[in-house]
């Protein structure tokens, strides 16, 4: 059933608790990147346009002691959301109590209150309690008592069960998704659920263990899994082919084996690679057909292996992607996660998803994100979601 999103809630004159997701990564204080808190502005935007107070929560790094806190302030954050909305933004430095409840008493309709790291609640008196983590019962039905409706736009989040998403929404009439959240629904869920086929899955990435939930759950839905990066050893592994020292799982082989065995032609592995004497961007490298040299390492995939995956994908009405195809963080084997990037940034007529992690820091290096018809924004979340597996913080939004 479609969940509710926050443009079907009436906003006017209400506290509107909103979980965003403006876990930025910070230095001395320093936002080094801010485009996490640049994405939730539409749903801010909305919230107080239409007269809502916002209240927004979020959740910053890890707080496991006492003197993880002041570097962990929401402060920097709240300051910058004032610049990018070019309004006030009333910053409480605390989690609860009288000093919050006022400031949000005070609120006027169309104001936005930022509160304290969500994770300052993990610790208290120095003793690491996990309330917010661990979804403390009386926390959530507390942050719940402040707002009379609760959005929830962080996706990143959404595997998790915290008080700052589920307790609040266990513990409120409506939850709605914020327009972020609401597009990770529909693209990665509608994939998942409903994809329109051809549906084609090119997962790459270092380990086949991270993504054997992903192929295991994908092999029933899609037309096509495409293979690549570190974990192509692994199946080559398991078909006895040679792998010089090239990336492997041994204890995963005889699970390749069964994966390859169940797929048939639907996985399509590389039939070249690019090899190096070392895993260094310097070390000599050539291209080879099939088994890989002793003495050698598969760090990328091959042109005739990018030939051939364009292949598949030019007629795919969805295409996910995870995982990069090969050591792209190094230039001389980043040419096979490049070229499909770009490729599937010119299929016009198709769903495009890349599913977090890596693969989004590819497409983002090669300028063209938004040539993508969707790229998520949470790397745990969007494999759970890949998985199959009901993410709480998404189960908890009301249904329409
Ligand atoms: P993941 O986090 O599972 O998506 O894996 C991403 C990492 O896998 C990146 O850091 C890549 O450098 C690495 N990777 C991709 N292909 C290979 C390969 N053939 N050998 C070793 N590492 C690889």
């Amino acid at each position: 059933m479609a969940k509710l999103t926050v443009s079907d809630l009436d906003v006017k004159g209400k506290k509107v608790l909103m979980r965003v997701d403006f876990n930025v990564p910070i230095k001395d204080g320093v936002i080094g990147n801010d485009n996490r808190i640049v994405a939730a502005l539409p749903t801010i935007k909305y919230v107080i346009e239409n007269g809502g107070k916002a209240i927004l929560l979020s959740h910053l790094g890890r707080v496991k002691k006492e003197e993880d806190k002041p570097g962990l302030s929401m402060r920097p954050v709240a300051e910058r959301l004032s610049n990018l909305l070019n309004k006030p933004v009333t910053f409480v430095p605390t989690t609860e109590g009288k000093q919050l409840e006022d400031a949000i008493d005070g609120l006027n309709d169309g104001d936005v209150l930022v509160m304290e790291n969500t994770r300052y609640e993990d610790v208290k008196d120095g003793e690491y309690v996990k309330r917010e983590s661990g979804n403390d019962p009386e926390l959530g039905k507390y942050w719940a008592s402040l707002g009379d409706v609760f959005v929830n736009d962080a996706f990143g989040t959404a595997h998790r069960s915290h008080a700052s998403n589920v307790g609040i929404a266990s513990n409120m009439a409506q939850t709605a998704a914020g327009f972020l959240m609401e597009k990770e629904i529909t693209f990665i869920g509608g994939a998942v659920d409903n994809p329109e086929h051809p549906f084609v899955a090119i997962l790459g990435g270092a380990k086949v263990s991270d993504k054997i939930g992903v192929i295991d759950n994908l092999l029933a839905k899609a037309d096509k899994i495409l293979i690549g990066g570190g974990m192509t050893y692994t199946f080559y592994a398991a078909k006895g082919m040679k792998i010089g020292n090239s990336l492997v799982e041994k204890d995963k082989i005889d699970l390749a084996k069964e994966i390859l065995d169940k797929a048939g032609d639907k996985l399509v592995l590389p039939s070249d690679s690019v090899v190096a004497e070392k895993f260094d961007n310097d070390a000599a490298h050539k291209t080879v057909e099939g088994d890989i040299p002793d003495g050698y390492m598969a760090l990328d995939i091959g042109p005739k292996s990018v030939a051939e995956f364009e292949d598949v994908l030019k007629d795919a009405k969805t295409v996910v992607w995870n995982g990069p195809m090969g050591v792209f963080e190094m230039s001389n084997y980043a040419e096979g996660t490049l070229e499909i990037g770009k490729f599937l940034g010119t299929l016009k007529d198709a769903k495009t998803i890349v599913g977090g992690g890596d693969s989004t820091a590819a497409v983002q290096q090669l300028g063209v994100a938004d040539q993508f018809s969707h790229i998520s924004t949470g790397g745990g979340a969007s494999l759970e979601y890949l998985e199959g597996k009901t993410l709480p913080g998404i189960a908890a939004i009301s249904d329409k």
